[in-house]
């Protein structure tokens, strides 16, 4: 089966209050997140490009506390990697939330893959939802949508895999690689620590972090343990790959992506920031 690399383009941080977006067991708790755009690179020289960062003037910022410099700005980040947009024929878009599409518009000649449910979500987003959506930057690019309707091959070796929760329409996309089949979670998980199961210490360096405002987070206290403990007996920890939209369906999705990932990348990681090309840099020390 044909071979793919995946290259997590770094292009700008969010300082993110997740006390406003996840729940309250999050209230003071700010943390610096990545955003990344995702090359995705065959042998032959073909690139397709999965989601495309944020706006800043676009992104409410009293939550996302959205900054970049001036290197990270999309058009130098697709430059210093070797994409012409104009060249671009095929953009995945995992989700329509603000991070992902602003700058799909680069992309002139390109089609959108995108699910069916998503559209459809966002053009009539639901309470708190609209919040996450920013319509005007893709609404006259919709002609150039192409629409899937649950797992879909899109290629020889890359696949769209329906994973709501975060979104009604969310999807992620798995890559054939020579390490075998990454999966790009989009926001079915933000950080590893959302898969505690499998990444205990990165769930517990999350943990450490999440205290009360200027309060460290002793993981030595029984009571912290016994908490800690409830949620490794749990199927997977969740809390780190925000449920917004459906708790359930982000824990089932979560679960499916999880079986079917030799190598796994979240949302908005950190240790990605020192991972290049997937598979040949993917470390987790
Ligand atoms: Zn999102």
């Amino acid at each position: 089966m044909k071979e793919y690399c995946i290259k997590p383009l770094l292009t700008g941080w969010f300082h993110m209050n997740w006390g406003l977006i996840m729940s309250p067991i999050a209230a003071g708790y700010f943390a610096d997140l990545p955003v990344f755009m995702f090359l995705i690179e065959g042998e032959d020289g073909e690139q397709i490009i999965v989601d495309a960062s944020y706006q800043h003037d676009h992104v409410p910022k009293f939550i996302f506390g959205p900054h970049r410099t001036p290197e990270l700005e999309v058009p130098e980040v697709l430059k210093a990697n070797g994409v012409d947009p104009l060249a671009i024929e095929t953009v995945i878009i995992t989700h329509l939330h603000h991070d992902h599409t602003g700058y799909l518009y680069l992309f002139e000649n390109a089609n959108y893959y995108v699910q069916e449910e998503e559209l459809i979500n966002a053009y009539f987003p639901m309470g708190y939802q609209a919040v996450g959506g920013y319509p005007d930057e893709w609404i006259d690019l919709v002609p150039r949508f192409r629409l899937v309707n649950g797992d879909f091959n899109l290629k020889e070796g890359i696949d769209l895999i329906f994973a709501p929760g975060h979104t009604a329409g969310h999807q992620a996309v798995a890559v054939n690689t020579s390490r075998g089949r990454a999966i790009i979670f989009g926001d079915a998980a933000y950080l590893y620590g959302g898969l505690a199961k499998r990444f205990p210490q990165q769930f517990y360096e999350v943990v450490a972090k999440g205290g009360v405002a200027g309060k460290e987070l002793d993981l030595n206290d029984p009571e912290v343990q016994e908490v800690l403990s409830r949620v490794f007996g749990a199927r997977y920890g969740g809390y780190f790959g925000p449920s917004i939209l459906n708790p359930g369906e982000i824990m089932r999705s979560l679960a499916k992506l999880d079986l079917m990932a030799d190598i796994v990348i979240p949302g908005h990681d950190p240790l990605l920031t020192r991972m290049k090309i997937i598979p040949d840099d993917y470390d987790l020390e």
